[in-house]
């Protein structure tokens, strides 16, 4: 959620009643939904939160959504409490996920990306394939370093099992598994990351590192090229 004081965004609402509850908790008035692809876990509470505030919501372009929907093409921009969001095609994880990008004044960007980069991983390739997802996060990976990473999911704990797996020489990744197992004792969430955090620790932001590369050579010695290098480690992942 973003909100001003006064008005709120959600993204990815999965369930109404936390959404509710927060609305009501802050006194703040839901004035538009975001969505970032179709599946149920991250629309399933769309229809109840639009019909009791009125909420305007907006979504990909060519996916199944919960009608009535305001679809988004890549690049389109938005006006909502008083910021400007960006709308990115982000493909690989469904075939139409899009994420959005705003920048609030004086702050550092804050980045909805849904189920395609998570700390310490990215989404499984459901609809897309391996170079659509190879490009939609190197998008992600060109923007700022200081850029909040707002994944849709808190899997950072059990990705930094794989991430270490990959890179067991990366310090980086020694020193953020100890920050992370730390925050979850304590129940906290290691989100938001940031792209430049991602960059350092992320084995899917890292497929042109060198002990990166020879890793996942060791899981399929038949991966060359760079799209294919991440398409080995996608598949090592979900073998894990
Ligand atoms: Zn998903």
């Amino acid at each position: 959620m973003l909100h001003d004081g006064q008005n709120a965004l959600v993204v990815d609402p999965g369930e109404s009643s936390v959404v509710f509850d927060a609305l009501q908790q802050l006194g703040l008035k839901l004035e538009a939904i975001l969505v970032t692809h179709h599946h149920a876990d991250h629309t399933a509470g769309v229809a109840d939160l639009r019909q009791a505030t009125g909420a305007r919501v907006f979504g990909p372009l060519n996916e199944r959504m919960p009608e009535p929907i305001s679809r988004l093409r890549d690049g389109a921009v938005m006006a909502l409490l008083g910021l400007r969001l960006e709308v990115l095609d982000v493909p690989g994880h469904t075939a139409g996920h899009i994420a959005y990008l705003t920048q609030p004044a004086g702050q550092a960007p804050i980045l909805f990306c849904g189920d395609t980069l998570f700390s310490a991983g990215c989404g499984r390739l459901f609809e897309g394939t391996p170079a659509q997802m190879f490009n939609s996060l190197s998008r992600l990976a060109a923007l700022p370093d200081a850029t909040r990473v707002c994944c849709a999911h808190e899997y950072t704990a059990s990705g930094l099992v794989f991430a270490r797996a990959v890179e067991p020489g990366n310090q980086a990744l020694i020193t953020y598994q100890v920050q992370v197992g730390s925050l979850r004792e304590r129940q906290l969430p290691t989100l938001p990351s940031s792209i430049g955090l991602e960059k350092a620790i992320n084995p899917f932001l890292r497929t042109h590192v060198d002990a990166v590369v020879a890793s996942i050579r060791q899981f399929d010695a038949t991966a060359l090229d760079p799209v294919s290098v991440f398409a080995a480690l996608r598949t090592w992942k979900n073998q894990f």
